[in-house]
Order: C-alpha cells, then sequence, then structure tokens
C-alpha cells in the first residue's frame, strides 16, 4: 500500500527535520542553516547542512541529501515506507490501515470536506454584504474593520435556519459530506441545521491556503461569544496557527503571536501583518515549530492576566530548544505596541 500524498505532507509536517536529525547528528546554526559533520562520510569539518526553511539536508562533502524521510531511511537503512512509519509513531500521527479501497474513499471525502469549507468560506463572505446581513454590516462598523481586512482574511457572516446546509445541497454535496465538514448538525429529529447562525465568520486557513475550519462570533452579548468548528478529517487542534497563511505574503522574519484571530485580525489591519494566533490554545509543539519554520524570532503577545501569564511560560517551554530568539511584548508596559513591534 502507498501512502497518500496528504499523509506524505502530514508526517513531513509533523517531523522538524532540525529536530529529527538533531537526534543523529550534533547541529550548531550558522545565520538561516544548520551545520554539521556528515553522517554519511567521513569528515574532520563540518559539511552537513540542513535547512529548516526548505525542510532538507544537503552535504556538501558527498552530495548526499533529501527531506526528513530520506534521511531516516539511509541513516536507519530501512526502506521508505518503514521511514515514513517511524516517523509516523514519532509524531504520533495515525497510519490508515485501510485497504486501499477504503483509503481512497476517505482521501475522496477528505477533498469533498474542503470543497464545502472553500465554499462555504466564499459563501459568507458574499453575504456578508448582502441586504440580509445588516446586523453583520453594524458589527463591521462597530469593529471598523476595513474592507481589505474582510478581503484579507475572507470574513463573513453567517445566515439562519438551516440556510446554508440548503445551499451546499443546491451546489451537489451530499450529506455525508456536509455533515463532516461539521458546518451543519442533524438533531434528535433528524432534521438539518447550520452549526454557525447570525455570527460573524471567520475561516481559519492552513499554510497551504485550504479551509481547515472556521470560527464564529456572537454579534451582540448572546453565549457562547464564540463558537469553533470540531475537529474532523480536515481539521486538527493544535497543529495551525491563524494567519499565518496571510502573515506569510510579507515578511515573517519576526512573527508576533496572539490568543485570539480577532485580535491578529485587528493587528493586521493596523498595519503589524507579521501576526498569528494560537486558536486559544495553549501553544502545542506543532505550533512552535511551525514558528520555528517561518520565523527567525517569535514575539508572545499574550495578554498580561494570569492565563496570559501561563500561556507564555507554556510558549517558552515549547520553544526553549528550537533555536529561535524569543521576546515578550509586554502588552501594558509598552506605550507603544505597534511600533514597538513594527521597528
Ligand atoms: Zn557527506
Amino acid at each position: 500500500m502507498r501512502y497518500s500524498e496528504d499523509i506524505l505532507n502530514e508526517v513531513k509536517e509533523n517531523n522538524d527535520i532540525v529536530e529529527v536529525i538533531s537526534q543523529y547528528v550534533h547541529l550548531k546554526r550558522s545565520g538561516r542553516n544548520y551545520f554539521g559533520i556528515c553522517p554519511f562520510h567521513n569528515e574532520k569539518s563540518p559539511s552537513f547542512s540542513v535547512s529548516p526553511d526548505k525542510q532538507i539536508f544537503h552535504c556538501f562533502g558527498c552530495g548526499v541529501g533529501g527531506n526528513v524521510i530520506s534521511f531516516i531511511s539511509k541513516i536507519e537503512g530501512i526502506g521508505f515506507k518503514e521511514a515514513i512509519e517511524t516517523l509516523a509513531e514519532r509524531a504520533n500521527i495515525s497510519l490508515p490501515v485501510n485497504t486501499s479501497q477504503e483509503d481512497s474513499k476517505l482521501e475522496e471525502l477528505k477533498s469533498k470536506v474542503f470543497k464545502v469549507n472553500s465554499f462555504t468560506a466564499d459563501y459568507y463572505h458574499k453575504r456578508l454584504y448582502d441586504s440580509k446581513s445588516k446586523i453583520g454590516q453594524e458589527y463591521v462598523k462597530k469593529r471598523k474593520l476595513t474592507n481589505d481586512t474582510l478581503e484579507a482574511y475572507n470574513l463573513g457572516f453567517s445566515g439562519n435556519f438551516d440556510e446554508l446546509y440548503q445551499v451546499l445541497r443546491k451546489e451537489g454535496f451530499n450529506d455525508e459530506e456536509i455533515l463532516e465538514s461539521g458546518l451543519v448538525n442533524k438533531n434528535d429529529n433528524g432534521k438539518y441545521i447550520d452549526r454557525y447562525r447570525n455570527r460573524f465568520m471567520i475561516p481559519i486557513l492552513d499554510v497551504r491556503n485550504r479551509v481547515i475550519a472556521f470560527g464564529g462570533r456572537v454579534i451582540d452579548d448572546s453565549k457562547p461569544k464564540y463558537i469553533n468548528s470540531p475537529e474532523n478529517i480536515v481539521y486538527s487542534k493544535g497543529k495551525h496557527l491563524f494567519g499565518l497563511n496571510v502573515a506569510k505574503k510579507g515578511d515573517t522574519k519576526k512573527l508576533l503571536i496572539v490568543e485570539g484571530y480577532m485580535d491578529a485580525i485587528s493587528l493586521h489591519q493596523r498595519g503589524i501583518t507579521n501576526v498569528v494566533a494560537s486558536l486559544g490554545t495553549a501553544l502545542t509543539t506543532n505550533q512552535g515549530w511551525l514558528l520555528r519554520k517561518n520565523a527567525e524570532e517569535v514575539i508572545l503577545g499574550f495578554d498580561s492576566d494570569g492565563a496570559g501569564q501561563t500561556a507564555i511560560i507554556r510558549a517558552m517551554e515549547v520553544m526553549q530548544n528550537m533555536g529561535c530568539d524569543m521576546r515578550v511584548l509586554q502588552m501594558t508596559g509598552a506605550k507603544d505596541p505597534d511600533e514597538y513591534i513594527i521597528k
């Protein structure tokens, strides 16, 4: 059985090459890359290099090179498939054990869910400008969100009852695909109802610009203030950073990480475009490596309350050994956070 492209990517994304190779080779950072003594030929001065940006290794002495999977395959003397399995185990990724027929069925469902998500993000975005979305537009005005911001993040507004469900059915998606997306629920009476009703909608994209989940904020004082997508075949919590796809359009040498997506969005609007959000959860190792891969310096912009301080300590623990400079932004102390971050 061959593993799918998605599985290969997941294995690679969750096994940072620097972290993996460091277990075999003593690596020293020099600029953007790491160097060490090549484990594949005899040498005295280090010509073996590892690039965290490209997630590849290369030896200038013997010419060997490749990605994290081929490194493991070479150094452990095992096949490509076994190397994938080794790395999957290391990152706690469960590999599919299904027959290949079921495999491709799952892949197909996955790609449909991505399509449902992407269609829905565009639908909500268009709907925000509709006369039906007066309350949504008032919220936009109140938050002083500009058109550029609405476009940059494809922000939107959701409808009532089963509006989205009906639209998705009309678009040709079936119930299995719609339910798997988590955008619609089926109640005890067998009725379909949209998860997000009358909410300001924030699509969450991965680094490959695919819509993986949504956040929905109320526009009044009702509870809960935020609803998020459940985990499903395209979304696992703690593996993504909100806004990284947008931030990557600009310079991300320094990356500011904040807690909530609305914080990230309003900072972006104020010109601080190198900003991502941790999506509420405490920073995970996956998110740490994602930051490391994309930035030389990470600035922690968590709230200065008790929970925020705990989040800062946790983030520092996670990032301690990743060879990444870190600063803590004192939100309360700084006179002008905008300037502080930009310079
Ligand atoms: Zn070599």
